[in-house]
């Protein structure tokens, strides 16, 4: 029964917002490019919250959080797709009555046939996310993920006559294999003799039916994320030429080095650790920053993370870094720091504002004549009482 109301809800909201053609799966996908789903933390909730990915979108509204202020404010500018960076709905829903904000905003935006999509983990997971941004903004040069994650290679090992070598390997790079930091198209070969007999029901691409045939084939090995296992697969299956294909996918325990907590990585030029707090406040826009003593040497490697990222202080610590700069370090986590690093403390909201421009630029990038909006709303909950200002 559930199946039938999503599609003739679909259907219906298809009609309402016909006018720009664009389908929000469209824009999901473009953002999984930049940040798989896959690469969300066991806890996250990132993904569609509400709504239906086959809805045509009217317009997409960027925030960090979905908050109701910004779906009514989505409403209002006729956009019916809000992306957000913090999933609204994070620990699950048993009953939604609206007797707490994040009730009623999923109320708001189901009867307004408001889609949320959340965005989250996976954009902190990848080097051209939250903190590409953050490193961006600082001028960080050669760069590199802090805590890279595990068990997130495979790698298969395909066997393929001689002459379809070079046509199975233009497919597998183009279907995202064979990337090793910043090399590309990266395989190994081998040559040996593969043998096979065909079943009566078969149609083999050579040899004959019910002998024992033996041919040169290649084994090609190339590696590739393991969220990509599908689209692999599927492209090798495409041009190989086998009836049935020979082929063995492994899982590695090495690091993936695109992929993982915090970024690190290097100031053109070394300055005086109050320099670089002046820095933080200009760019981020901040009445006052909370730090650890400082230690007396100035800053030329910096460590980020935006949001709460207490966790890396010790990564960063062993990365040799000077200052980590990330939000939400509580007091016992600022003796962490222990005079090795000045450990900043800018802000949950602060440290993650820019990525409501990165999303925005991804958006307008790739489709320029699509209304996608930055939001007006500012949901940061923390304030700043300052006397002086008063
Ligand atoms: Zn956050």
């Amino acid at each position: 029964m559930t199946g039938f109301k999503i599609v003739s809800e679909s259907v219906f909201n298809f009609n309402k917002h016909k006018n720009k053609g664009m389908i929000i799966n469209e824009l999901i996908k473009l953002l999984e490019t930049l940040a798989a789903p896959y690469l969300q933390e066991d806890y996250d909730n990132a993904g569609l919250i509400t709504g239906n990915a086959a809805w045509e979108c009217s317009g997409a509204i960027i925030s960090l959080d979905a908050t109701e202020d910004v779906i009514k404010e989505a409403i209002e500018k006729n956009c019916n797709l809000v992306i957000a960076h913090h999933p609204i709905v994070f620990k699950g829903l048993k009953k939604i009555t609206g007797k707490n904000y994040v009730e009623q905003t999923i109320i708001t935006a189901i009867k307004n046939d408001i889609a949320i999509y959340a965005i989250h983990t996976n954009l902190d997971n990848v080097p051209d996310g939250v903190n590409g941004k953050i490193a961006d903004l600082l001028g960080l040069v050669n760069r590199s993920i802090l805590v890279p994650k595990a068990n997130l290679l495979q790698k298969l090992a395909v066997y393929v006559p001689v002459n379809d070598k070079e046509k199975l390997l233009d497919v597998l790079f183009a279907a995202g294999a064979g990337n090793i930091g910043h090399y590309s198209e990266c395989s190994f070969s081998a040559e040996g003799m593969g043998s096979f007999k065909a079943g009566p029901e078969t149609n083999p691409f050579v040899g004959n039916v019910g002998q024992r045939h033996q041919d040169a084939e290649v084994k090609l090995e190339v590696i590739f994320p393991v969220w990509l296992q599908n689209q692999v697969v599927k492209a090798m299956k495409a041009v190989h030429p086998y009836e049935e294909v020979a082929y063995d996918i492994y899982t590695l325990a090495n690091q993936y080095q695109h992929t993982g907590s915090g970024l690190a990585g290097e100031l053109k030029e070394a300055i005086p650790e109050t320099e670089m707090l002046k820095i933080l406040q200009t760019i981020f826009k901040i009445p006052v920053i909370k730090h650890s003593p400082l230690t007396g040497k100035s800053i030329k490697k910096v460590a980020v993370c935006g949001g709460a990222g207490s966790f890396l202080t010790g990564a960063a610590i062993a990365a040799g870094v000077d200052m980590y700069i990330t939000a939400d370090i509580k007091y016992h986590e600022f003796f962490d720091a222990e005079a090795k690093l000045v450990l900043a403390d800018i802000g949950h909201y602060e440290s993650e504002q820019f990525t409501i421009d990165l999303l925005f630029d991804l958006l307008r990038n790739k489709f320029p004549n699509f209304a996608v909006l930055k939001t007006g709303v500012n949901t940061n909950p923390v304030h700043y009482f300052n006397r002086i200002a008063q």
